[in-house]
């Protein structure tokens, strides 16, 4: 393998709902530090379905130039096609980094794309550098239940490639009218060759904001004590406009959705905002939201392992100080 082949960083852009998703946002950003550094371009890799026009945003996101797989058979993503399509471009193109959202998404593609390219994935990585002159990767993430800092490299393969947190690097701000290179790709792909069919969506109706991408989340545990004293922490998240997370065994005791629960089997969240509610704080809980802004906790007991993770603490009965809560935020908020 010639390093010498592979030149520029790129950044998988994921559409969501018609946009560029916030995290492709946050990552061109983080990109286009890493290009400059390297005094290479930055690209973009976007494929889907009427999606041409989203490369104007990563134009003015940062991106020099973007790379476009635009045909109905990308219309949902499925892991086959877009692999297809990433393998193909990086085979032509050769990135010397490939960067992606560790959203669902982005992580079924990028692990569908290392099993298959001769080279390593960093997966949920909160920072990153990379060596000027050598061009090596310094792909950071916490590891052994978040007590170390681990700086992950790769230095036999290219490209190099990590899925990075939502929320943890930041976008450029939006330059209007910035412009870059579109470059028109596509490969011989018939529906007939893949083996997996959407046949329908459906859209979760339990799972009102999704706890990835919330600014504010109300998360409650086993102490609230049944379904009855969860719906304090579904109203307090309504009266804040926030999301609703879980502990574990509150999603095994059927209170609320795997889609809400937080930690290590479950979603890791970095919102501004996070209430602890009735949570013991178990390390696989902690693990899923210890870089959250403002952790705030309830707890009758003051011994309880949470209050070590905690910004602030409330040691008394949730069930009494949520209602209060509740009011207090309903007056000051109007
Ligand atoms: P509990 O541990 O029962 O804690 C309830 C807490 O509520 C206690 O601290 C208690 O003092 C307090 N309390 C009781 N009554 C009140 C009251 N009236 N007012 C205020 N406080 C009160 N857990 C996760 O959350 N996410 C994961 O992703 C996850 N993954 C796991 C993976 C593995 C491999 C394993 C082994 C475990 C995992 N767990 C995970 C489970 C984890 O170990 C804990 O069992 C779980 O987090 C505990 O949930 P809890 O805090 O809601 O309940």
């Amino acid at each position: 393998m010639n390093f010498d082949d592979y030149r520029g960083v790129w950044v998988f852009i994921e559409e969501k709902n018609g946009a560029v998703a916030p995290v492709s946002l946050e990552l061109l950003g983080a990109g286009r530090a890493l290009a400059d550094k390297r005094n290479s371009e930055l690209a973009g890799l976007l494929i889907g379905e009427n999606v041409k026009q989203l490369a104007q945003t990563a134009f003015e996101y940062g991106a020099d130039k973007v790379y476009v797989y635009d045909d109905s058979i990308y219309r949902h993503y499925r892991t086959e096609t877009y692999m297809r399509a990433v393998l193909a471009c990086v085979e032509k193109h050769k990135p010397e980094i490939l960067l992606y959202g560790a959203t669902s998404t982005g992580k079924d593609l990028a692990s569908a794309v290392a099993t298959d390219l001769p080279t390593g994935l960093t997966a949920d990585t909160t920072q990153l550098d990379v060596e000027a002159d050598t061009g090596l990767l310094l792909a950071s993430r916490p590891a052994f239940g978040g007590n170390i800092m681990a700086t992950i490299l790769c230095k036999k393969y290219r490209p190099q490639m990590a899925t990075v947190r939502p929320k943890v690097m930041k976008a450029l701000p939006r330059e209007a009218g910035r412009s870059g290179e579109m470059v028109d790709e596509s490969i011989p792909l018939e529906e007939a060759d893949i083996r997996t069919k959407v046949l329908e969506i459906v859209r979760s109706t339990t799972q009102r904001m999704r706890i990835d991408e919330a600014d504010v989340i109300v998360a409650g545990g086993k102490g609230l004590g049944g379904p009855a004293g969860f719906q304090l922490v579904e109203r307090l998240a309504a009266t804040l406009g926030a999301a609703v997370g879980a502990s574990r065994d509150v999603v095994e005791a059927g209170w609320i959705g795997h889609h809400h629960q937080v930690g290590q089997t479950g979603v890791t969240v970095t919102p501004k905002i996070y209430f602890a509610i009735g949570i013991s704080g178990a390390i696989q809980h902690i693990v899923g939201m210890q870089n959250a802004g403002l952790i705030i906790a309830i707890n009758k007991d003051p011994a309880a392992p949470i209050f070590q993770s905690s910004h602030y603490g409330i040691v008394g009965d949730a069930l009494a100080i949520v209602p209060l809560l509740i009011e207090a935020f309903q007056n000051a908020l109007g």
